[in-house]
């Protein structure tokens, strides 16, 4: 039986970049990749990612290989609640940072993310058959948030579902975004616009709206037209006039959290062990944040150390669990927030709004935590 040191279970972002980050550690990779999907349509998204993120593709050397139409700096950003005038302004300026976030195109960054594993000396790409005659020291769990492995392991994900479905969708304006992202919380959708620069350079965004999922399922039934006039009216024309530049996805929305991160010889990572609202857009931040710490307390281990020593992934846990489980609050907080359709609770979320947009200690607070979490 072939022998590595991490088999590395899913080949999405975040196990791709798991597998690179451990190969350069010298150790031998084994990643787990299952088939394609025949006839899947192509992910729409493009990710917010903060600097934490795009300091560990850089260290990998993937973020340098992406064409620059897949990644977009953010320079502002701009919330608006659900009453006139309620609204937060962040800016990279005020933050002194050269910007808040970039918006990173999903398929592309996947693209060059696979690319550089094929280069990588110490990773073998195994089919899931290939990767059952595989031993292994470690086995990192980086399959998604409906990880077939976790269930077999007996670990518990209990999913709060939302009710809510996101639409997705590229877009183009009429009007330049100037790096702006933009948000409006719409009591009790939200709706979000990122800048992009593609397929029109200054003039395109990548569009995530998340609404309870009856109102989701008649936009998605609209024809391309009739679901730009939605989308403009919601938008009031802020952006500009929208339509459409690629086909709608839609996502159902939840919040889990695996009942266990690691045990005898498996941890696991990213959407696997946790699952949060896309409102704040940090779940492929967290994910990365996982790959980043698992990478340094690998690194930083007791050479006599095993690989799946218990002490060593308690160290992991002890480091991700609970900012993990922290944002997960925050972004289930604050949909709840603006879900209640009382006056009351309008006029406390609007003013809390109008609050912190001139404390401006706070917001730079809030902004830093956002930019490296
Ligand atoms: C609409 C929307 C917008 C979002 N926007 C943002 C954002 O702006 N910023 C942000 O940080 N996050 C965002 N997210 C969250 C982000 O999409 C996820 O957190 C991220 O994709 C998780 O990556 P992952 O690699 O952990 O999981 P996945 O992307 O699900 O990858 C898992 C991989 O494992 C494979 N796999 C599954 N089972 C097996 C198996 N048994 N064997 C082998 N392989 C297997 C799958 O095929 C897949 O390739 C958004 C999510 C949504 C829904």
């Amino acid at each position: 039986m072939k022998h590595v040191d991490v088999l590395v279970r899913g080949a999405g972002i975040v196990g791709q970049s798991l597998a690179l980050s451990l190969a350069r550690l010298g150790l031998q990779i084994g990643l787990c990749r299952d088939e394609p999907r025949a006839g899947a349509a192509p992910d729409v998204r493009a990710y917010a990612l903060n600097a934490a993120s795009v300091a560990l593709l850089k260290s990998l050397k993937v973020w340098d290989a992406l064409p620059a139409h897949a990644a977009t700096p953010v320079y502002d950003m701009h919330v608006q609640g659900d009453a006139e005038g309620s609204a937060i302004d962040f800016s990279a300026w005020e933050q002194r940072a050269g910007e808040l976030a970039w918006i990173v195109d999903a398929p592309v960054l996947e693209r060059e993310l696979a690319a550089a594993v094929r280069f990588a000396p110490h990773v073998q790409v195994l089919s899931a058959a290939q990767a059952d005659h595989v031993k292994a020291d470690l086995v990192a769990l980086c399959e998604g948030k409906a990880s077939a492995t976790r269930a077999a392991l007996g670990v518990r994900f209990e999913r709060h579902d939302y009710g809510h479905s996101a639409i997705a969708a590229r877009l183009v304006a009429s009007r330049p975004h100037l790096g702006t992202a933009r948000q409006w919380f719409r009591s009790p959708d939200v709706l979000a616009l990122l800048p992009f620069d593609a397929p029109e350079p200054q003039r395109s965004w990548v569009l995530v709206w998340s609404l309870p999922r009856e109102r989701c399922a008649e936009l998605m039934a609209l024809d391309d037209a009739a679901f730009a006039a939605a989308l403009n009216e919601a938008t009031r024309g802020e952006a500009g006039e929208l339509s459409l530049a690629s086909p709608r996805a839609e996502w159902p929305l939840g919040i889990a959290q695996a009942s266990a991160w690691a045990g005898p010889g498996w941890v696991l990572l990213g959407d696997a062990a946790h699952l949060v609202h896309p409102l704040a857009g940090q779940g492929l931040n967290l994910g990365l944040a996982d790959v980043a710490a698992l990478s340094r307390v690998i690194a930083a281990r007791e050479p006599w150390r095993p690989l799946a020593d218990p002490k060593l992934l308690r160290r992991y846990v002890r480091e991700r669990a609970l900012p993990t489980w922290a944002m997960g609050r925050i972004t289930d907080g604050l949909l709840h927030l603006f879900a209640q359709p009382a006056p009351a609770a309008r006029e406390l979320r609007n003013r809390g709004l109008g609050l912190v947009n001139r404390l401006t200690p706070l917001k730079r607070w809030l902004t830093a935590r956002a930019l490296d979490s």
